[in-house]
């Protein structure tokens, strides 16, 4: 498909040079957004001519189905700055993808993905100097499509709203890696069979909050997810996949939990179970239960646990809590292979190691 050139509205006052380079020096995560955003509206059926404009507020009527009844879709991906001072994306053609599938499940109409890449290059074109140059750094990209209907009744929307906006993200870990504690949560879940669980939709999020903030409460940074059917299976951690490093036969395995349609299909769970490959791992996907996970650390024969994710990369988990048990993993301390597969991911993102696989999408 061809996309139609965007109408473009540069900002008439972006910020000085002097005011970005301030608040790139130490962006944090989602806390300033770039000059400009995207906005494609849908409907009569069709993708109307995107345009980009100076980032600002949405005009929405208050009966908006989206505000009443969650038809909301988000993606987040990242672009780096290239040791020849080009951008290039990480995988947005997986994101893309995975934006379509998530719109499916909330009976939502796709995007071309052409339109959808067009968007990010766009955007990242008109904001460029927003991309953060130390390694470590991006600018993370959030793209969301909205229901727009003025309607109460509930069915399908019939318009929609796309909007893309970006974000200067700092290392994650300014202070350096460091393993997070994690809770079991055995009181909540985030997907069961047959529910939203694939979808990067925004209802799982808020489903999702009261466990975090009880997580908090025990005293953890994070919580773990357990299937929703036998309370007993592995899932994810937060809004990110989980892997577990076990030492087999002289062999170093990197193992995550199979995708049963409750779990969110990571990019970055699926670039590593590539790359684990390419360090000379064996890697797997398979079902876990909090007893193996418990007894495998005990015996030894697991020796890391990290959870991965675009936001963070990659975090260690350093130890597991419970209702009546706790355990520690690699004595709380960042483990080799977690370590190395981190180093292999970043290294591919911020162009330093030759991206066999077409992952990056250069502007
Ligand atoms: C987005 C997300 C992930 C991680 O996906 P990436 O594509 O690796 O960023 C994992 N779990 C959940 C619930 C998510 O929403």
């Amino acid at each position: 498909m061809t996309v139609p050139d965007f109408l473009i509205q540069p900002s008439t006052n972006p910020l000085s040079d002097a005011e970005r380079e301030k608040l790139l020096a130490s962006p944090g995560f989602g806390r300033y957004f770039t000059d400009h955003m995207v906005t494609i509206a849908y409907k009569d059926g069709a993708w109307q001519r995107g345009e980009v404009k100076p980032y600002g507020p949405l005009s929405l009527a208050p009966s908006a189905s989206t505000l009443h009844y969650g038809q909301s879709i988000f993606e987040g991906f990242k672009a780096f700055t290239q040791p020849d001072g080009s951008i290039g994306m990480f995988r947005p053609d997986a994101n893309a993808e995975r934006f379509n599938r998530s719109a499916a499940r909330l009976a939502m109409p796709a995007i071309p993905p052409e339109l959808f890449l067009k968007a990010a290059d766009e955007l990242v074109r008109i904001d460029q100097a927003w991309v953060p140059k130390n390694v470590g750094e991006s600018l993370y990209m959030r793209p969301l499509m909205i229901a727009t209907d003025p309607f109460l009744g509930v069915r399908p929307s019939l318009e929609y709203l796309f909007v893309l906006i970006a974000s200067p993200a700092g290392a994650y870990f300014p202070q350096g890696v460091k393993p997070v504690t994690v809770w079991i949560s055995e009181d909540y879940v985030r997907a069961a069979p047959g529910g939203t669980g694939e979808a990067k939709c925004a209802g799982n999020y808020a489903a999702s909050l009261l466990a975090q903030a009880q997580a908090l409460d025990k005293g953890c940074d994070q919580v773990v997810w357990l299937d929703a059917v036998h309370r007993e299976y592995i899932e994810e951690m937060g809004g990110m996949n989980l892997f577990f490093v076990y030492k087999e036969d002289g062999q170093t395995v990197v193992a995550t939990p199979e995708l049963t349609g409750t779990l969110l299909p990571g990019i970055t769970r699926q670039s590593l179970l590539e790359l684990g490959k390419q360090l000379g791992f064996i890697t797997r996907e398979q079902k876990l239960t909090v007893r193996n996970w418990r007894d495998d650390i005990a015996s030894g024969r697991m020796t890391e646990v990290f959870a991965c994710g675009t936001a963070a990369v990659i975090t260690p988990v350093g130890k597991v809590k419970a209702h009546g048990f706790e355990f520690a993993i690699n004595n709380g301390e960042n483990g080799p292979v977690t370590m190395a597969l981190r180093e292999a991911l970043l290294a591919i993102q911020h162009g330093t190691a030759p991206d066999t696989r077409g992952w990056m999408h250069k502007i």
